[in-house]
């Protein structure tokens, strides 16, 4: 069996690192199958700034299976990206994320995406010049899309992902790192990868407001990215607490359920249009005040 160590030094069994197990070939054939079948769907978060504009929205997986009910994304990705499945469902997490993108500028809501993709997909031959011609296809600036890495697209070959990333960069796509603080959180790699972006992992963020050690990581981070000239986001926000205390550390922005969950695009374009004219704004902070 495999096991890794999380944070906290404890061991902690992961099923889904078992490869070839049956169970997991039969996964593998039913995403194939959802992906033909558009079974797959996009739920969209937004990121919000401390104005309360909205930065962008990010897109992430929804799989219901048939049978199995809903399919944690962290488990059907692991099974794509060793599979070779992966470079076909970021095709299809492009696609449908940019016609999104295309309806929403025909009904004047100008609002970037956000794609994860995987190291996979960055170091399959041409994969920048296949996103610009999505893009053009589409008829969608680069700028309003935005590619969420994270540091392993440097693990192997580096130079080939650089190239790559440039030529994304290259094309106005905006990179941006995801879930720092995980990985090697190597300065070299910040320094290597052509992103504007960095957000923090929600494990650093989750217990913010009580762990003096994770608030101090997250002061360190949002300062050396403020002066490396990236934005910072804040993923995982929950609470108006851990709000505020990231307001006062100078981040940029936050993505959580104290603003919203990831939504099916109606949803999104419900809450985009509520949200549009005013900024979104705290419950809390919405409330008159009293004197
Ligand atoms: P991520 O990119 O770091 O996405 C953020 C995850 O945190 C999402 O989980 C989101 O639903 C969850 N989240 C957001 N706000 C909160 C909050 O306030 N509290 C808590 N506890 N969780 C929150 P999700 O959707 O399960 O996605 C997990 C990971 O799967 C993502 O992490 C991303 O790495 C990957 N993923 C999702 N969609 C795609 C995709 O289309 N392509 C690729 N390559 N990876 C994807
Ligand atoms: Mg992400
Ligand atoms: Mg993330
Ligand atoms: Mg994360």
């Amino acid at each position: 069996y495999q096991a890794k160590r999380d944070r906290t030094g404890v061991e902690v069994y992961e099923s889904k690192r078992d490869s070839n197990t049956p169970d997991r070939l039969g996964l593998l054939g039913d995403l194939r199958r959802a992906l033909d079948a558009h079974e797959v769907e996009l739920h969209y978060q937004p990121k919000v700034r401390f104005d309360g504009q909205v930065a962008g929205l990010e897109a992430l997986v929804r799989w219901v299976h048939p049978e199995r009910g809903k399919v944690p994304p962290d488990e059907f990705i692991a099974i794509a990206e060793s599979s070779g499945l992966m470079p076909h469902l970021t095709e299809y997490v492009l696609e449908t994320a940019l016609g999104q993108v295309a309806r929403w500028r025909a009904q004047g809501l100008q609002v970037p995406v956000a794609v994860n993709v995987s190291p996979r997909d960055v170091h399959t031959p041409g994969f920048a010049g296949a996103v610009a011609a999505r893009l053009a296809r589409h008829g969608v600036p680069a700028g309003a899309l935005q590619l969420e890495i994270t540091e392993h697209v440097l693990l192997e070959d580096p130079q080939r992902a650089a190239d790559t990333l440039a030529g994304l960069t290259g094309h106005g796509v905006k990179m941006s790192l995801d879930d720092f603080g995980t990985g090697y959180s190597s300065l070299v790699h910040l320094r290597r990868l052509p992103v504007s972006e960095l957000k923090i992992d929600r494990s650093f963020v989750a217990r913010l407001a009580v762990d003096a050690e994770d608030a101090e990581i997250v002061r360190c981070t949002v300062d050396l990215a403020h002066s490396l000239g990236l934005l910072v986001v804040a993923e995982g926000v929950e609470d108006d607490e851990t709000w505020e205390r990231l307001r006062d550390l100078r981040c940029d922005a936050v993505q959580g359920w104290l603003v919203a969950a990831a939504m099916p695009a109606e949803e999104a374009t419900a809450w985009l249009r509520a949200r549009g004219a005013r900024g979104w704004q705290r419950p809390a902070a919405a409330l008159p005040a009293v004197a």
